[in-house]
């Protein structure tokens, strides 16, 4: 038997993390251009020849100030919500959006030194980690279910699908193809690992990063222009009386996405659709994706997810049988209050889905 459920209101809740200054940012006199007046209230300064001169106020679901902790983005970004849903059978994505450096890998992954699982209790460990202990820890509590958890971990770069647990077809993208079946995208011949234990999922997240980084000459440039997915998907079977079977299947996908400046720039070249395909084709659609959503009138109307691989990747999760959280990272430096606006307005967008 598969079951329904119900979906809460929102399919997209939006948080925003805001990361401290830099060193290099202080040591050159740069100065914060965000403050937090109340909950979920962020204020962006403006600046002459920004739409927004005199600055702007922004609410949000949750506003996380420097200070906040990895721990606080586990505890109260609402990702928890997300795993419980996905061990139910819904299909979830965590996703961090914003420009390069305002800590996007760091909130998911932490810093580089983690992926090596020399402290595995340390503070820095970034939500991926988190969320997979948490998810153990559901599973555990759950006896009467028998579950299995299969993880795998890609990345898309000018719109070429890359397994990273399995660099070596790399030379050969995989397809993105269209399954009858389960009707949901899928990527053919993605290499997925059955995970037993919390420490085989561990694996897969430093496996993944480390070919991530292997793969790449300019590390910082290539992250800037990729995406990368890691995927859990959860199958979970119940024995009901009378031998009838409840079996779900949910899954839950943390994304980290290409800098935000790369629209932009894709954009201000006055290039088109096609021609953007080798800046980033994917950000583009996840952003008109985004505003069909959200525009009311269109609601119902056509979402152009089929226009790239990440949406493809990401539809089931975007709308139908899904929930998305978003994570807005963005710097607080007032040398980056223009991307950190567009970051806002972008965000609240998303929340009026
Ligand atoms: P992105 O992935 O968005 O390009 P990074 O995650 O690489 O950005 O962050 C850029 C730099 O800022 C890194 O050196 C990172 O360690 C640091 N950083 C980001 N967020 C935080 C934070 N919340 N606390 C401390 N350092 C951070
Ligand atoms: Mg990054």
């Amino acid at each position: 038997i598969a079951t329904k459920h119900l979906l809460p209101e929102n399919n997209i809740n939006v948080v925003v993390r805001v990361r401290p200054l830099s060193r290099k940012e202080i040591k050159a006199g740069d100065d914060m251009a965000v403050q937090f007046p109340g909950d979920g209230q962020i204020y962006c300064e403006g600046f002459p020849s920004s739409v927004e001169k005199k600055g702007k106020l922004f609410s949000y679901n949750v506003v996380f100030e420097p200070t906040a902790t990895q721990e606080d983005i586990l505890q109260f970004s609402g990702v928890k919500k997300l795993i419980e849903m996905a061990v139910e059978g819904f299909s979830c994505t965590a996703f961090c959006y914003g420009q390069t450096g305002s800590g996007k890998t760091h909130t998911l992954t932490g810093p580089p030194e983690m992926f090596e699982r020399t402290n595995p209790y340390s503070e820095q460990h970034g939500l991926v980690f988190r969320s997979f202990v948490y998810l153990f820890k559901l599973l555990q509590e759950r006896q009467e279910c028998n579950f299995v958890l299969k993880a795998s971990f890609l990345e898309i770069y000018n719109e070429k699908v890359i397994d990273l647990l399995n660099p070596g077809t790399s030379r050969k993208p995989l397809m993105v193809r269209w399954s009858k079946k389960t009707r949901g995208f899928f990527v053919e011949n993605l290499f997925t690992v059955e995970c037993e234990e919390l420490d085989d999922l561990l694996a897969v997240l430093e496996e993944g990063m480390r070919n991530r980084k292997v793969g790449s000459h300019n590390m910082n440039d290539h992250s800037s222009r990729s995406h990368s997915i890691l995927t859990v998907s959860i199958t979970s079977e119940q024995q009901m009386d009378n031998s009838v079977f409840i079996s779900r299947q949910g899954k839950i996908n943390f994304v980290d996405l290409a800098g935000s400046e790369m629209t932009k720039k894709t954009q201000s070249e006055g290039k088109t659709l096609e021609e953007a395909n080798n800046i980033n084709k994917s950000l583009m659609v996840l952003g008109y994706c985004i505003a069909s959503l959200s525009d009311g009138k269109r609601k119902g109307g056509h979402i152009p997810y089929r226009d790239s691989k990440l949406t493809k990747l990401l539809a089931d999760s975007l709308a139908g049988n899904g929930v998305s959280l978003m994570i807005a990272c963005i710097s607080p430096a007032k040398s980056n209050a223009s991307e950190t606006l567009n970051t806002l307005r972008y965000a609240a967008r998303v929340k009026k889905i």
